[in-house]
Protein backbone atom coordinates (compact mmCIF):
# COMPACT_ATOMS: atom_id res chain seq x y z
CA UNK A 1 0.00 0.00 0.00
CA UNK A 2 2.55 2.47 1.06
CA UNK A 3 4.78 1.67 -2.16
CA UNK A 4 1.63 2.63 -4.40
CA UNK A 5 0.70 5.85 -2.10
CA UNK A 6 5.24 6.66 -3.25
CA UNK A 7 4.24 5.61 -6.53
CA UNK A 8 1.10 7.96 -6.95
CA UNK A 9 2.92 10.90 -5.15
CA UNK A 10 6.15 10.30 -7.98
CA UNK A 11 3.66 10.13 -10.87
CA UNK A 12 1.99 13.26 -9.38
CA UNK A 13 5.17 15.17 -8.96
CA UNK A 14 6.47 14.08 -12.68
CA UNK A 15 2.99 15.42 -14.45
CA UNK A 16 3.20 18.89 -12.43
CA UNK A 17 7.01 19.32 -13.27
CA UNK A 18 5.94 18.44 -16.92
CA UNK A 19 2.86 21.11 -16.88
CA UNK A 20 5.00 23.88 -15.60
CA UNK A 21 5.83 26.72 -17.52
CA UNK A 22 9.16 26.17 -19.46
CA UNK A 23 11.47 28.60 -19.06
CA UNK A 24 13.83 28.66 -21.87
CA UNK A 25 17.09 30.76 -21.92
CA UNK A 26 17.29 32.46 -25.29
CA UNK A 27 19.64 30.59 -27.78
CA UNK A 28 20.12 32.57 -30.83
CA UNK A 29 21.00 31.12 -34.15
CA UNK A 30 22.31 34.43 -35.99
CA UNK A 31 24.04 37.17 -34.28
CA UNK A 32 24.24 40.55 -35.93
CA UNK A 33 26.75 43.04 -34.48
CA UNK A 34 25.98 46.79 -35.93
CA UNK A 35 28.77 49.41 -34.68
CA UNK A 36 28.28 52.95 -35.32
CA UNK A 37 32.15 54.00 -34.84
CA UNK A 38 32.43 57.60 -32.46
CA UNK A 39 28.02 57.13 -32.55
CA UNK A 40 27.31 58.82 -29.03
CA UNK A 41 24.46 60.40 -27.80
CA UNK A 42 24.74 63.53 -29.43
CA UNK A 43 24.44 61.61 -33.06
CA UNK A 44 21.68 59.28 -32.19
CA UNK A 45 20.20 62.90 -31.05
CA UNK A 46 20.35 64.41 -34.44
CA UNK A 47 18.64 61.54 -36.16
CA UNK A 48 15.89 61.93 -33.77
CA UNK A 49 15.59 65.52 -34.12
CA UNK A 50 15.71 65.62 -37.84
CA UNK A 51 13.46 62.31 -38.62
CA UNK A 52 9.93 62.49 -38.58
CA UNK A 53 9.32 58.40 -38.96
CA UNK A 54 10.23 56.70 -36.44
CA UNK A 55 13.73 55.83 -36.19
CA UNK A 56 15.27 52.11 -36.08
CA UNK A 57 16.71 53.18 -32.23
CA UNK A 58 13.30 54.14 -31.50
CA UNK A 59 11.93 50.88 -31.92
CA UNK A 60 14.82 49.21 -29.54
CA UNK A 61 13.11 46.75 -26.85
CA UNK A 62 16.38 47.00 -24.82
CA UNK A 63 18.56 49.78 -24.41
CA UNK A 64 21.65 49.95 -22.36
CA UNK A 65 24.98 52.06 -21.74
CA UNK A 66 28.31 50.61 -22.13
CA UNK A 67 31.92 52.27 -20.56
CA UNK A 68 33.90 52.09 -23.37
CA UNK A 69 37.12 53.29 -21.38
CA UNK A 70 40.81 51.18 -22.85
CA UNK A 71 43.38 49.72 -20.36
CA UNK A 72 45.38 52.65 -19.70
CA UNK A 73 43.10 55.80 -20.61
CA UNK A 74 39.55 57.35 -19.77
CA UNK A 75 39.19 57.93 -23.68
CA UNK A 76 39.81 55.01 -26.07
CA UNK A 77 40.57 54.95 -29.24
CA UNK A 78 39.37 52.49 -31.97
CA UNK A 79 42.05 49.70 -31.88
CA UNK A 80 41.52 49.37 -28.17
CA UNK A 81 37.65 50.38 -28.58
CA UNK A 82 36.87 47.46 -31.08
CA UNK A 83 39.03 45.11 -29.04
CA UNK A 84 36.75 45.44 -26.15
CA UNK A 85 33.65 44.96 -28.70
CA UNK A 86 35.64 42.30 -30.33
CA UNK A 87 37.32 40.27 -28.04
CA UNK A 88 36.60 41.12 -24.56
CA UNK A 89 39.32 42.72 -22.91
CA UNK A 90 40.74 46.19 -22.54
CA UNK A 91 44.06 46.81 -24.53
CA UNK A 92 46.60 50.19 -24.31
CA UNK A 93 45.58 52.43 -27.07
CA UNK A 94 46.59 51.88 -30.54
CA UNK A 95 47.10 48.32 -30.11
CA UNK A 96 44.21 45.70 -31.49
CA UNK A 97 43.57 42.35 -30.11
CA UNK A 98 47.03 41.58 -27.79
CA UNK A 99 46.61 41.52 -23.81
CA UNK A 100 48.24 44.65 -21.80
CA UNK A 101 49.75 42.52 -19.56
CA UNK A 102 50.62 39.27 -20.80
CA UNK A 103 50.69 39.82 -24.58
CA UNK A 104 48.80 36.90 -25.45
CA UNK A 105 47.11 37.12 -28.37
CA UNK A 106 43.17 37.22 -27.92
CA UNK A 107 40.65 35.50 -29.89
CA UNK A 108 37.47 37.99 -30.83
CA UNK A 109 34.08 36.49 -30.82
CA UNK A 110 33.56 36.42 -34.70
CA UNK A 111 36.74 33.53 -34.77
CA UNK A 112 35.37 32.16 -31.73
CA UNK A 113 31.36 31.57 -33.52
CA UNK A 114 33.79 29.89 -36.71
CA UNK A 115 34.71 27.44 -33.96
CA UNK A 116 30.99 27.05 -32.99
CA UNK A 117 30.31 25.92 -36.60
CA UNK A 118 28.79 29.42 -37.75
CA UNK A 119 29.71 31.25 -40.74
CA UNK A 120 31.37 34.78 -40.27
CA UNK A 121 31.06 38.27 -42.13
CA UNK A 122 32.46 41.48 -42.12
CA UNK A 123 31.13 44.64 -43.86
CA UNK A 124 32.25 48.03 -43.72
CA UNK A 125 32.66 51.14 -45.37
CA UNK A 126 36.18 52.23 -44.72
CA UNK A 127 39.35 49.69 -45.60
CA UNK A 128 38.69 45.89 -44.52
CA UNK A 129 42.01 46.69 -42.62
CA UNK A 130 40.82 49.57 -40.62
CA UNK A 131 41.10 48.89 -36.65
CA UNK A 132 37.98 47.87 -36.01
CA UNK A 133 37.36 45.21 -38.25
CA UNK A 134 40.89 44.09 -37.73
CA UNK A 135 40.02 43.59 -34.11
CA UNK A 136 37.86 40.96 -35.42
CA UNK A 137 40.53 39.03 -36.71
CA UNK A 138 43.75 40.24 -35.92
CA UNK A 139 46.49 40.93 -33.47
CA UNK A 140 48.93 43.69 -33.82
CA UNK A 141 50.86 45.97 -31.79
CA UNK A 142 49.86 49.13 -33.85
CA UNK A 143 46.92 49.82 -36.11
CA UNK A 144 49.38 51.47 -38.78
CA UNK A 145 50.43 47.82 -39.26
CA UNK A 146 47.95 47.36 -42.57
CA UNK A 147 50.21 45.05 -44.39
CA UNK A 148 50.31 42.73 -41.69
CA UNK A 149 46.53 42.92 -40.98
CA UNK A 150 46.07 42.48 -44.46
CA UNK A 151 48.50 39.24 -44.15
CA UNK A 152 46.00 37.91 -41.21
CA UNK A 153 43.28 38.57 -42.96
CA UNK A 154 43.84 36.12 -45.17
CA UNK A 155 44.31 33.88 -42.36
CA UNK A 156 40.92 34.48 -40.97
CA UNK A 157 38.85 32.33 -42.69
CA UNK A 158 35.76 35.09 -42.65
CA UNK A 159 32.95 33.79 -45.26
CA UNK A 160 32.17 36.95 -46.62
CA UNK A 161 33.93 40.24 -45.92
CA UNK A 162 32.94 43.78 -47.95
CA UNK A 163 34.93 46.65 -47.45
CA UNK A 164 37.61 48.71 -49.01
CA UNK A 165 41.39 49.24 -49.28
CA UNK A 166 43.10 46.33 -52.02
CA UNK A 167 46.48 48.46 -51.82
CA UNK A 168 47.25 46.85 -48.48
CA UNK A 169 46.86 43.34 -50.50
CA UNK A 170 48.34 44.23 -53.41
CA UNK A 171 51.16 46.89 -53.18
CA UNK A 172 52.86 45.35 -50.43
CA UNK A 173 57.41 45.61 -49.11
CA UNK A 174 56.92 42.05 -49.11
CA UNK A 175 55.73 41.74 -53.04
CA UNK A 176 53.01 39.62 -52.19
CA UNK A 177 49.71 39.55 -53.78
CA UNK A 178 47.09 38.53 -51.64
CA UNK A 179 44.39 38.70 -53.72
CA UNK A 180 46.18 35.39 -55.69
CA UNK A 181 46.20 33.98 -51.45
CA UNK A 182 43.22 34.89 -50.90
CA UNK A 183 41.71 32.71 -54.35
CA UNK A 184 43.91 29.88 -53.64
CA UNK A 185 42.14 29.57 -49.85
CA UNK A 186 39.15 29.14 -52.29
CA UNK A 187 37.59 32.90 -52.06
CA UNK A 188 36.25 34.68 -54.87
CA UNK A 189 37.73 37.95 -54.70
CA UNK A 190 36.01 41.12 -56.22
CA UNK A 191 37.08 44.66 -57.00
CA UNK A 192 34.03 46.36 -57.95
CA UNK A 193 30.51 46.87 -56.53
CA UNK A 194 28.51 45.35 -59.68
CA UNK A 195 30.34 42.10 -59.07
CA UNK A 196 29.42 41.98 -55.44
CA UNK A 197 25.72 42.66 -55.99
CA UNK A 198 25.64 39.57 -58.95
CA UNK A 199 27.76 37.18 -57.12
CA UNK A 200 26.15 34.10 -55.66
CA UNK A 201 29.03 32.63 -54.22
CA UNK A 202 28.74 31.90 -50.52
CA UNK A 203 32.79 32.78 -49.78
CA UNK A 204 33.97 35.63 -50.91
CA UNK A 205 35.81 39.32 -50.64
CA UNK A 206 34.42 42.13 -51.69
CA UNK A 207 38.08 44.48 -51.85
CA UNK A 208 35.88 47.71 -53.53
CA UNK A 209 37.73 51.36 -54.04
CA UNK A 210 37.18 53.74 -50.89
CA UNK A 211 34.43 55.38 -53.50
CA UNK A 212 32.75 52.88 -53.45
CA UNK A 213 32.16 52.59 -49.95
CA UNK A 214 31.34 56.05 -49.04
CA UNK A 215 30.30 59.08 -50.30
CA UNK A 216 33.01 61.52 -48.78
CA UNK A 217 35.54 59.66 -50.53
CA UNK A 218 36.52 60.21 -54.23
CA UNK A 219 36.42 57.08 -56.28
CA UNK A 220 39.78 55.88 -56.43
CA UNK A 221 41.63 54.22 -59.10
CA UNK A 222 43.02 50.53 -58.61
CA UNK A 223 46.95 50.71 -59.19
CA UNK A 224 48.51 47.83 -58.16
CA UNK A 225 51.71 47.82 -58.00
CA UNK A 226 54.84 46.42 -59.30
CA UNK A 227 54.08 43.34 -57.03
CA UNK A 228 54.31 40.53 -58.93
CA UNK A 229 57.82 41.99 -61.07
CA UNK A 230 57.02 42.37 -64.88
CA UNK A 231 54.24 40.20 -64.63
CA UNK A 232 50.91 41.82 -64.44
CA UNK A 233 49.69 40.53 -60.92
CA UNK A 234 46.59 38.89 -60.71
CA UNK A 235 44.88 41.93 -59.00
CA UNK A 236 45.44 43.88 -62.14
CA UNK A 237 43.85 41.96 -64.35
CA UNK A 238 40.98 41.70 -61.42
CA UNK A 239 41.19 45.50 -61.62
CA UNK A 240 41.02 45.48 -65.23
CA UNK A 241 37.39 43.60 -65.63
CA UNK A 242 36.50 45.64 -63.11
CA UNK A 243 36.96 48.82 -65.61
CA UNK A 244 34.82 46.90 -67.93
CA UNK A 245 32.18 46.62 -66.06
CA UNK A 246 32.20 49.98 -64.28
CA UNK A 247 28.88 50.57 -62.47
CA UNK A 248 27.88 54.06 -61.38
CA UNK A 249 25.27 53.47 -59.15
CA UNK A 250 26.68 53.13 -56.29
CA UNK A 251 28.26 56.46 -57.05
CA UNK A 252 24.55 57.97 -57.61
CA UNK A 253 23.40 56.37 -54.68
CA UNK A 254 25.91 56.44 -52.62
CA UNK A 255 24.25 56.59 -49.24
CA UNK A 256 22.92 52.87 -49.84
CA UNK A 257 26.25 51.35 -49.75
CA UNK A 258 26.10 49.95 -46.29
CA UNK A 259 22.36 49.00 -46.69
CA UNK A 260 22.96 47.30 -49.38
CA UNK A 261 26.60 45.55 -48.96
CA UNK A 262 24.64 44.89 -45.42
CA UNK A 263 21.63 42.67 -47.20
CA UNK A 264 24.42 41.38 -49.84
CA UNK A 265 26.48 39.45 -47.11
CA UNK A 266 23.11 38.35 -45.63
CA UNK A 267 22.20 35.96 -48.17
CA UNK A 268 25.40 34.37 -48.45
CA UNK A 269 25.88 34.09 -44.93
CA UNK A 270 22.43 32.50 -44.07
CA UNK A 271 22.41 29.79 -47.36
CA UNK A 272 24.18 26.67 -45.87
CA UNK A 273 24.51 27.74 -42.71
CA UNK A 274 22.63 24.81 -39.90
CA UNK A 275 24.39 26.68 -37.02
CA UNK A 276 23.79 29.94 -38.31
CA UNK A 277 26.54 32.89 -38.88
CA UNK A 278 27.81 36.10 -37.19
CA UNK A 279 28.15 39.11 -39.35
CA UNK A 280 29.88 42.44 -37.88
CA UNK A 281 29.41 45.61 -39.44
CA UNK A 282 31.18 48.75 -39.18
CA UNK A 283 29.71 52.26 -39.77
CA UNK A 284 32.98 53.84 -39.65
CA UNK A 285 32.53 57.35 -40.95
CA UNK A 286 30.14 58.81 -37.93
CA UNK A 287 33.78 59.17 -36.24
CA UNK A 288 35.26 60.99 -39.35
CA UNK A 289 32.39 63.56 -39.30
CA UNK A 290 32.48 63.98 -34.90
CA UNK A 291 36.65 64.52 -35.77
CA UNK A 292 35.46 67.53 -38.42
CA UNK A 293 33.14 68.82 -35.78
CA UNK A 294 30.79 68.62 -39.25
CA UNK A 295 27.05 68.56 -38.07
CA UNK A 296 25.84 67.90 -41.00
CA UNK A 297 28.00 65.08 -42.60
CA UNK A 298 27.57 63.40 -39.23
CA UNK A 299 23.61 63.38 -39.56
CA UNK A 300 23.63 62.26 -43.36
CA UNK A 301 25.68 59.47 -41.58
CA UNK A 302 22.91 59.00 -38.91
CA UNK A 303 20.57 58.74 -41.78
CA UNK A 304 22.74 55.97 -43.12
CA UNK A 305 23.44 53.93 -40.40
CA UNK A 306 19.61 54.44 -39.58
CA UNK A 307 18.83 52.95 -43.16
CA UNK A 308 20.86 49.68 -42.31
CA UNK A 309 18.96 49.32 -38.77
CA UNK A 310 16.04 49.46 -40.28
CA UNK A 311 16.64 47.14 -42.82
CA UNK A 312 18.15 44.73 -40.12
CA UNK A 313 15.34 45.22 -37.60
CA UNK A 314 12.90 44.06 -40.29
CA UNK A 315 15.43 40.56 -40.93
CA UNK A 316 15.36 40.40 -37.08
CA UNK A 317 11.29 40.43 -37.16
CA UNK A 318 11.56 37.69 -40.26
CA UNK A 319 13.91 35.34 -38.78
CA UNK A 320 13.61 34.78 -34.84
CA UNK A 321 15.66 33.05 -33.77
CA UNK A 322 18.70 36.47 -34.49
CA UNK A 323 20.20 38.76 -32.60
CA UNK A 324 20.78 42.50 -33.00
CA UNK A 325 23.18 44.43 -30.68
CA UNK A 326 23.77 48.14 -31.99
CA UNK A 327 26.31 50.16 -30.38
CA UNK A 328 29.60 52.62 -30.95
CA UNK A 329 33.14 52.19 -29.43
CA UNK A 330 33.10 55.63 -28.24
CA UNK A 331 32.01 58.85 -28.50
CA UNK A 332 33.49 61.18 -30.46
CA UNK A 333 33.37 65.28 -31.07
CA UNK A 334 31.64 65.57 -27.90
CA UNK A 335 28.61 65.91 -29.64
CA UNK A 336 25.89 67.65 -28.20
CA UNK A 337 22.90 70.22 -28.99
CA UNK A 338 23.94 72.99 -27.44
CA UNK A 339 21.32 75.58 -26.26
CA UNK A 340 22.83 78.83 -28.43
CA UNK A 341 23.74 77.58 -31.41
CA UNK A 342 20.33 75.78 -31.88
CA UNK A 343 18.12 77.08 -34.34
CA UNK A 344 14.17 77.51 -33.00
CA UNK A 345 11.48 77.01 -35.30
CA UNK A 346 9.21 73.81 -35.90
CA UNK A 347 11.36 73.01 -38.86
CA UNK A 348 14.51 74.10 -38.30
CA UNK A 349 17.74 72.18 -39.27
CA UNK A 350 19.36 70.70 -36.05
CA UNK A 351 22.60 71.30 -35.65
CA UNK A 352 25.07 69.62 -33.30
CA UNK A 353 27.60 71.69 -31.00
CA UNK A 354 31.20 70.17 -30.48
CA UNK A 355 33.45 70.29 -27.81
CA UNK A 356 36.50 68.50 -29.49
CA UNK A 357 38.36 67.13 -32.56
CA UNK A 358 38.87 64.21 -30.33
CA UNK A 359 37.02 60.93 -28.67
CA UNK A 360 35.33 61.40 -25.31
CA UNK A 361 35.18 59.12 -22.40
CA UNK A 362 31.08 59.70 -22.03
CA UNK A 363 29.41 56.23 -22.22
CA UNK A 364 27.81 55.34 -25.36
CA UNK A 365 24.40 53.65 -26.15
CA UNK A 366 23.42 50.25 -26.69
CA UNK A 367 20.22 48.76 -28.34
CA UNK A 368 19.30 45.29 -28.81
CA UNK A 369 16.53 43.66 -30.65
CA UNK A 370 15.77 39.67 -31.26
CA UNK A 371 16.59 36.68 -29.50
CA UNK A 372 18.51 37.66 -25.89
CA UNK A 373 18.13 40.96 -26.50
CA UNK A 374 16.78 41.60 -22.46
CA UNK A 375 20.73 40.33 -21.67
CA UNK A 376 22.05 43.64 -22.84
CA UNK A 377 20.13 45.83 -20.36
CA UNK A 378 21.58 47.81 -17.60
CA UNK A 379 25.38 50.06 -17.83
CA UNK A 380 28.13 47.41 -18.48
CA UNK A 381 31.36 47.64 -19.79
CA UNK A 382 32.08 47.80 -23.55
CA UNK A 383 33.79 43.89 -22.50
CA UNK A 384 30.73 42.64 -21.67
CA UNK A 385 28.73 42.84 -25.06
CA UNK A 386 31.04 40.15 -26.59
CA UNK A 387 31.10 37.80 -22.86
CA UNK A 388 27.61 38.32 -23.72
CA UNK A 389 27.19 37.16 -26.84
CA UNK A 390 29.10 34.08 -26.38
CA UNK A 391 27.03 33.02 -23.44
CA UNK A 392 24.55 33.53 -25.61
CA UNK A 393 25.29 31.54 -28.43
CA UNK A 394 27.87 29.19 -27.59
ZN1 LIG B 1 38.28 58.49 -34.24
Amino acid sequence: MKNIRIAIIALAAIIMASCAPEKKEPHPQNVIYLIGDGMGFGAVTSLLLTEDSLTGFEKAPVIGLSETQSANSHVTDSPAGGTALACGTRVKNGVVGIHPVDSTHLTSILEKAKTWGKKTGIVVNTTLTEATPAAFYANVEKRSMGFEIARQFTESDVDVAIGAGLSAFINRPDSLDLTATLIEKGYDVYLNWKSVLNTTSEKYVGILSMGDVHRRNKPTTIKPGAAAGDEVCLAAKLAADAADEADTTIFSEPHLYLEKATAKALTALEKNAPNGFLLMIESAIIDGYGHNNDSEGMIEEMQEFDRTLQMLIEYVNSHPSTLLVVTADHETGGTGIGYKSHAVGEKAPVSLTFSTKGHTGTVVPIFAYGEGAEKFSGVMKNTDLPAKIEALIK
